[in-house]
């Protein structure tokens, strides 16, 4: 299938039945039926993953790539099927452009110190955006640090857009990457990467995307965006933590030096030195979370086969509902309004700490995240210091919402 057809919403899906996929969901918390509002957070898992995780241990536990027994090679297949299998689901030319890593940290980190660290000088420079998350800042910080190179930070709106031009107007000739999210964990904002990869692509920089909040709600192309490097965390895309993937250019992986040494990552070691694997493996040192790819591999299948079109659609249709529902709240002040926008809404209510909030939420059994988000300077651009985020996943319902504002209504009786 390619992209423009992933990208149509096709056949009817029957959410309820879906819903009945995560076990967690028929839990009760504080005596209230468990409404999870949580997702950007972390997903929660289908049965599907779970089981290819408890099927792994029970079934092919073994080392990868190290023992020629039954057991090894399965493992291996198991492990080596999910890069596959995330090639496929990001668009990828080939699977060696995949690195499995523990998460999008990780995979920035790799990119901070194995592409951008050997190429930065004093006076060099990294662009990023007001609304990254810190995995999209600290990481370019520590490296600039080391060669005495800066950041230049693209502006946003009050509404929470990326200022296109302004951005354009940062890639100068001394930057050398620049690295945005795709689609913002506070602001729900989705970011016109295909339009910034141009305009990086024409200066020669290479564009990193932050996609830990897009892979699990949008049909993606790597190849269509046209960036350098594209990073997923599997925990939010309802696959197990500890898993994650670096999408790379082929080209730009064999020109990276290792991260990490030690076993899996060699093709010989001497004392006198030692040759390195190709890419991927010379990225992956160290027995890896081989039962968490095997259930990274069952959530990408998950999700493909409930289609990513018809989940993007799903949700949209939950955004509208819940932000038509919150924006009826007295004193609720939602933050992002940007027009393309994931199922992500972070809010403030006057007199009201979101900690507060969030802990009477739970109190009815509504989960929602208070605080920061990871996201420092996004706060500080709106003069804030925590907002409530709810976030949304195909599995929710319209009656989670009604359950939310109703819990957000006693809450503020009490809180008033
Ligand atoms: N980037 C964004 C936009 C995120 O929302 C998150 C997680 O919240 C991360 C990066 C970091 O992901 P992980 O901790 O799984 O590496």
């Amino acid at each position: 299938m390619n992209l423009r057809e992933r990208m149509q919403p096709d056949a009817a899906v029957d959410w309820l039945r879906v819903r009945e996929d995560f076990p967690i969901l028929r839990r009760s918390i504080h005596g209230k039926p468990l409404v999870y509002l949580d997702s950007a957070n972390t997903a929660q898992k289908p049965r599907q993953v779970i089981e290819a995780v408890d099927r792994f241990y029970r079934e092919h536990n073994a080392n990868v790539s190290r023992a020629v027994h039954q057991l090894g090679e399965e493992a291996t297949a198991l492990y080596e099927g999910a890069r596959d299998k995330l090639a496929a689901f990001l668009g990828a030319s080939h699977r060696d452009e995949i690195v499995l890593t523990s998460g999008t940290t990780m995979a920035t980190n790799l990119v901070a110190y194995s592409y951008a660290l050997p190429r930065l000088k004093a006076g060099d420079a990294i662009v990023v955006t007001t609304m990254e998350h810190h995995a999209n800042i600290v990481p370019w910080q520590l490296v600039c640090g080391r060669a005495g190179a800066h950041l230049k930070v693209a502006p946003i709106t009050e509404s929470g857009e990326l200022v296109v031009e302004k951005f354009v107007e940062l890639l100068t000739p001394e930057v050398k990457l620049a690295g945005v999210v795709h689609v913002s964990n506070v602001l729900g904002t989705v970011n016109p990467v295909k339009r910034l990869a141009r305009e990086c692509r024409k200066r020669g920089i290479p564009l990193l995307v932050d996609g830990s909040q897009a892979a699990p709600h949008l049909a993606l192309d790597v190849k269509s965006i046209g960036c350098d490097f594209y990073v997923i965390t599997g925990h939010k895309m309802c696959g197990p933590t500890g898993t994650g993937a670096l999408w790379a250019r082929r080209e730009l992986l064999e020109t990276m030096p290792p991260f990490f040494g030690g076993g899996e990552m060699i093709r010989e070691v001497k004392f006198s030195g030692t040759t390195f694997a190709d890419p991927p493996h010379k990225f992956e040192a160290g027995t890896p979370n081989t039962a968490g790819f095997a259930g990274l591999a069952a959530a990408v299948d998950y999700l493909q086969g409930i289609g990513m079109a018809n989940i993007a659609a799903r949700e949209r249709e939950l955004l509208d509902c819940a932000t038509r529902r919150l924006n009826d709240v007295p004193g609720l002040r939602i933050i992002g309004h940007a027009p393309d926008k994931a199922a992500v809404i972070s809010f403030l209510i006057d007199g009201v700490h979101a900690h507060d909030l969030a802990t009477l939420l739970d109190q009815e059994g509504v989960a929602v995240r208070s605080g920061h988000h990871c996201a420092h300077p996004l706060m500080q651009f709106y003069g804030v210091a925590a907002t409530c985020r709810v976030s949304l996943a195909f599995w929710n319902t319209e009656a989670e919402i009604d359950a939310l504002v109703e819990a957000i209504s006693r809450a503020r009786e009490l809180l008033a």
